[in-house]
């Protein structure tokens, strides 16, 4: 079985759906599941129509609403001319079900996370008519699965935690009988044990295909993109940056883990339990080599620039200017583990962080840290790493590096 994925950039437009349409065309011996983000930046506009409905404004709720409709109904004139009153209608449905979610929202003036989550799950249950309309049209045996049905997680909105087992069995359960056929299904979108809409996390999509390579014991998981494959760094901001046609499980963990957003980070370790080689394709030139990710490295990389943006810094420091010991790092630790730390430094007599900047919850953790530390919080900020090959040999036999401001770190060899 073959797993794929097409993300919002690859199906942004009309003729972005056709080019999908091909590229399914061209696997369609393999019978792929197909998963499909929203269209173009649709979650986006989601998004702001929950915030203007949150604050009671009306009439510009309205409107966006209506161009998020607009752009899918254009798009779908376009791709199915006359015969377009079917999709039409199944996407009506679909709208009709979402205004009134949004006028319940109007009413009530807050925005509680589920209620977010089940308006940003359209974008998906949108694309994923039009890609599958697009797709019987042009190929035999094609069937839709609705991603509520098989992804289950806990009731963690904006971001749920996977309940594995359940998963597992669902997909199984629902995807093994339909294996001699093309299936889509949405990327993001997933419900909880008793059926209330959740998302992955935004960019979620990529992690959805690892989900069911690995249930599904799939051959491969291909990630189609509007860039060669992985690079050295995001070409958008480096324009010299150099396409990796090889990249190891690990290298792979590590890039996303420091910025890549090529791939959603928690893609990997699905795919890596089960050695299934994961591609990263482009959908521009889908004939061009792009980038596999499995158990071989990358030969002799450059240094990859990555960068991780809304970061916040957190340093704390003994109020008793004592050293900071194993004990209070224990605890410091502890309140912690609601954020997302993606670095730490510890000296004598202090411990600083870098974090992900989610404003109200670092105030939750640090708060009531500040009866034991002085506590000071810089947010705005971005992590830049310049991941290095295994092999790099900075100062002889040095394991850690940091760089601080007044100091670098080398950890060596006694
Ligand atoms: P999707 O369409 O699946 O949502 P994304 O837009 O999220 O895909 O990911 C593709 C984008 O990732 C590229 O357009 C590129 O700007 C960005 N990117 C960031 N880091 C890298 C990298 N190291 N290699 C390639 N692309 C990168
Ligand atoms: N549509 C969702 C988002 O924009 C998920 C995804 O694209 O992966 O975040
Ligand atoms: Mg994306």
């Amino acid at each position: 079985m073959l797993v794929m994925k097409f993300g919002g950039a690859s199906v942004k437009n009309a003729d972005g759906v056709r080019n999908v349409g091909r590229i399914v065309s061209q696997y369609a011996e393999d019978a792929p599941v197909v998963v499909v983000s929203a269209m173009d930046k649709t979650t986006n506009a989601l998004e702001e129509l929950a915030a203007l409905a949150v604050a009671g404004k009306h009439q510009d709720a309205a409107e966006q609403l209506n161009r998020i409709r607009d752009f899918h109904c254009r798009t779908v004139e376009e791709l199915f001319g006359d015969r377009k009153l079917l999709v039409l209608s199944e996407l009506d449905d679909l709208f009709t079900e979402l205004e009134q979610i949004v006028r319940g929202l109007l009413l009530l003036g807050d925005s509680p996370p589920r209620i977010f989550d089940r308006i940003m799950a359209f974008g998906e249950l949108l694309s994923s008519v039009v890609l599958y309309r697009h797709l019987r049209e042009i190929l035999p045996s094609v069937t839709k699965v609705d991603a509520r049905k098989i992804i289950v997680t806990d009731a963690t909105y904006k971001g749920a935690e996977v309940i594995r087992h359940l998963t597992e069995e669902a997909i199984r359960k629902t995807l093994l009988p339909l294996k001699e056929q093309i299936v889509v299904t949405q990327g993001y979108i997933a419900a909880t044990p008793d059926g209330r809409v959740t998302t992955l996390g935004r960019e979620g999509s990529d992690y959805t295909a690892s989900l069911l390579a690995h249930a599904l014991n799939a051959k491969k998981v291909v990630v189609w993109k509007d860039v060669p494959g992985v690079m050295s760094a995001d070409p958008r901001k480096y324009p010299d940056a150099v396409h990796l046609p090889r990249l190891s499980y690990d290298q792979a963990v590590e890039m996303t883990f420091y910025g890549a957003t090529v791939i959603h980070p928690k893609t990997i370790k699905p795919i890596q339990n089960k050695g299934i080689p994961l591609e990263v394709r482009s959908f521009v030139n889908p004939e061009a080599e792009g980038t596999l990710i499995g158990y071989t490295p990358a030969e002799n990389p450059p240094p990859m620039i990555l960068h991780k943006s809304k970061q916040a810094l957190i340093t704390l420091r003994p109020g008793d200017f004592s050293f900071m010991d194993e004990g209070r790092l224990q605890r410091i630790f502890s309140a912690l583990r609601k954020l997302n730390i993606n670095l730490v430094q510890r000296s004598a007599v202090s411990l600083t962080v870098c974090v992900d900047d989610a404003a109200e919850t670092i105030r939750d953790v640090v708060s009531p840290l500040t009866d034991e530390f002085l506590t000071e919080t810089t947010s705005g900020l971005s992590l830049q790493t310049r991941l290095y090959p295994r092999d790099f040999s900075v100062p002889a036999g040095a394991l850690i590096i940091q760089l601080n401001e007044r100091a670098i770190h080398a950890v060596l060899p006694d």
